[in-house]
């Protein structure tokens, strides 16, 4: 049968992670976090004492990236040059520097093909800002997944909190909303909808509802 992949876009904190890994569980079918390679590649810059502005020595990083996700309850393990990492790349200070290398083209280009590799039978719900536009454009099914901001600094307010991880709301909001605006504004693959994907708000709808939508999409057109 055809390898099939469903493509799930959208701001951060709009539930993209939560929804596509029970999707993928539930489907039995691979998951590709693409967030988590932009944040690798800039952790990786650190560990490496490369600067955020060095596309070319970025650039060679992201290629070269020694990465291990190993599927474990509730998320992935997840290794960069053998360490686990898996609760440093999740930091919002992580985030904001995976946003900053993410703008950089060369470094895109170079994750490009690593992200295609993710591609194997039966499936594959890819996550991230771009998977619908130029990761897999051709996807049968593709979602927008979106929520207000106040609603995502929330969500993500309390998701820190179950990770120990303390922070202000006010903060968040003021982080979430300028990281939205450097993902939208980037001249390569900025954060926009396929013309060919679903929106779909999530705002009021709990994490099952989404869960069932998109199986619902996926029933019908997938
Ligand atoms: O989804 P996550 O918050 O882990 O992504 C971290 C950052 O990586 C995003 O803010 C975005 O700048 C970048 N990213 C991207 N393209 C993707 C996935 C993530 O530019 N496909």
């Amino acid at each position: 049968a055809e390898t099939r992949v469903l493509t799930i876009d959208g701001p951060g904190g709009a539930g993209k992670g939560t929804i596509s890994r029970l999707i993928a569980e539930g489907l039995g079918w691979h998951l590709l976090d693409s967030g988590a390679l932009y944040r690798l590649t800039a952790l990786a810059a650190e560990r490496h004492e490369v600067e955020l502005d060095d596309e070319a020595s970025l650039a060679t990083l992201a290629s070269n990236l020694d990465v291990v996700f190993v599927p474990d309850e509730g998320g992935s393990l997840v290794l960069l040059e053998g360490d686990d990492v898996s609760r440093e790349i999740r930091t919002e200070q992580a985030g904001d520097r995976a946003s900053q290398v993410a703008s950089l083209p060369r470094v895109r280009e170079a994750l490009l093909k690593r992200q295609r590799d993710f591609l194997k039978a039966p499936g594959l719900v890819a996550d991230g800002r771009d998977m619908g536009t130029v990761v897999f454009p051709a996807a049968p099914l593709k979602v927008f997944l979106t929520a207000s901001a106040e609603e995502r600094a929330k969500r993500r307010h309390l998701q820190l909190r179950e990770a120990g991880q303390d922070a202000s709301l006010p903060s968040l909001l003021k982080e979430i909303q300028a990281r939205d605006a450097r993902d939208m504004q980037r001249s390569v693959a900025p954060l926009e909808p396929a013309a060919d994907a679903i929106e779909l708000d999530t705002t009021s709808l709990t994490i099952p509802e989404v869960v069932e939508r998109v199986k619902d999409l996926l029933a019908q057109r997938g």
